[in-house]
């Protein structure tokens, strides 16, 4: 399937991805060169500028029958690399530490291979979506009217996991990744002189008591439907002096649930809390959310898909529980049947979103071959 020139040019790419990492709803640079190096696999269409910097590159059979869409993701991540490997980012304080660049690359091999052989109907569309970490990209890609016209029957998507066997699929139908949402708390008070606090309104004891309080609205195991999770993120109060009594304080929790429906519920618990102890502060209270991600569901006919790519493509498939993170591809099941499943990176690599974290190159020619024995399934 993939010649070993393929091999050797997909991991530089990968290796070039890397070192050139950019930030969800910017990665103009790197939509450019997934379409430079997609010359040598030309698609019959290229679409780019898709819900902000996306890109979609759509091999067409010419035929009458369905679309497959295979999602990867073009967004690095805000943190310093702290590995050590030859291309380590060269931007301070930004790297590819999700694996997103070996999710490019996959896609790329993917296009390579229907470069040379297109499908024997329909088409498949081949999306690099930005801004996933952010929970923003997907949703402006099916906003996009450009989207539209190309709207699959059927989007696949997959996750390299640390923790899983080196190769090996994790897989499951239904929930496959968590709904969350980011509450961004601001209590407003009046500053006052350090020694005269008296005279101020400081939202210190607000602060105290609703950390762990949302905290405490968690509950449930993470396999349970009624399973959720407040994670408090950030915590500001006043300014790093000694002479201020603090007026203004700053909490962001994520709230987390197993799936969509629980979601409402948990926001409007945390926002009365909120409320309630704003008010019996005295303080000013805004509140708004930021990095709403919705449920990711497994659809079964996708799911089904998936396990029979796996088996021709002689990759080990095994259940898996869902996952607490959040992914935004779920988003693409709401109009059509549509699965992810998790690649492993090995058992002893570091973690998604640690400083050290590494894409294994290995990965690049077997999640390919799942996804084109997908593609071969569906469309023959
Ligand atoms: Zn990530
Ligand atoms: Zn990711």
């Amino acid at each position: 399937m993939f010649t070993n020139s393929d091999i050797a040019e997909l991991t530089a790419f990968r290796r070039e991805l890397h070192l050139w990492p950019e930030l969800s709803g910017a990665e103009e640079e790197t939509a450019r060169r997934v379409v430079a190096f997609m010359t040598a696999g030309a698609p019959d269409k290229v679409l780019t500028g898709l819900g902000g910097t996306g890109v979609a590159l759509v091999y067409d059979s010419g035929r009458a029958g369905p679309s497959v869409m295979i999602r990867a993701e073009l967004d690095a991540l805000p943190i310093e690399e702290t590995g050590t490997p030859d291309y380590r980012s060269r931007i301070a304080g930004r790297g590819h530490l999700c694996g997103h660049d070996g999710h490019m690359a996959m896609l790329c091999a993917v296009g390579r291979v229907l470069a040379r052989q297109r499908p024997a109907r329909g088409r498949v569309i081949l999306l690099f979506q930005p801004a996933e970490e952010t929970g923003q990209g997907a949703a402006a890609v099916l906003a996009d009217p450009a989207f539209a016209a190309i709207a699959p029957d059927i989007a696949l998507s997959l996750h390299n996991m640390p923790g899983l066997p080196l190769g090996h699929v994790g897989l499951a139908e239904g929930p496959a990744n968590c709904a969350s949402r980011g509450l961004d708390i601001r209590l407003c008070g009046r500053t006052a002189h350090a020694s005269m606090p008296d005279t101020g309104l400081s939202p210190m004891r607000a602060l105290a008591r609703l950390m762990p309080a949302l905290t405490a609205l968690g509950g449930g195991g993470p396999l349970d439907t009624g399973f959720r999770m407040a994670t408090v993120t950030h915590a500001a109060l006043g300014e790093a002096t000694f002479g201020v009594a603090p007026g203004a304080a700053r909490l962001m929790v994520t709230l987390r649930c197993l799936e969509d429906a629980g979601m409402d519920a948990l926001c409007a618990e945390a926002e009365a809390l909120v409320r309630d102890v704003a008010e019996a502060e005295g303080l000013e209270l805004s509140m708004r959310y930021d990095d709403v991600f919705l449920a990711c569901r497994n659809a079964p006919e996708a799911v089904a898909l998936l396990r029979r790519a796996c088996t021709a493509a002689g990759v080990p498939v095994s259940e898996v529980p869902p996952m607490l993170g959040s992914e935004d591809f779920g988003r693409f099941g709401h109009d059509r049947p549509a699965a992810m499943f998790l690649l492993g990176a090995g058992e002893d690599r570091p973690q998604l979103h640690n400083p050290d974290y590494d894409f294994p190159d290995d990965l690049i020619p077997v999640g390919a071959a799942v996804f084109l024995q997908a593609i071969r399934e569906v469309l023959g």
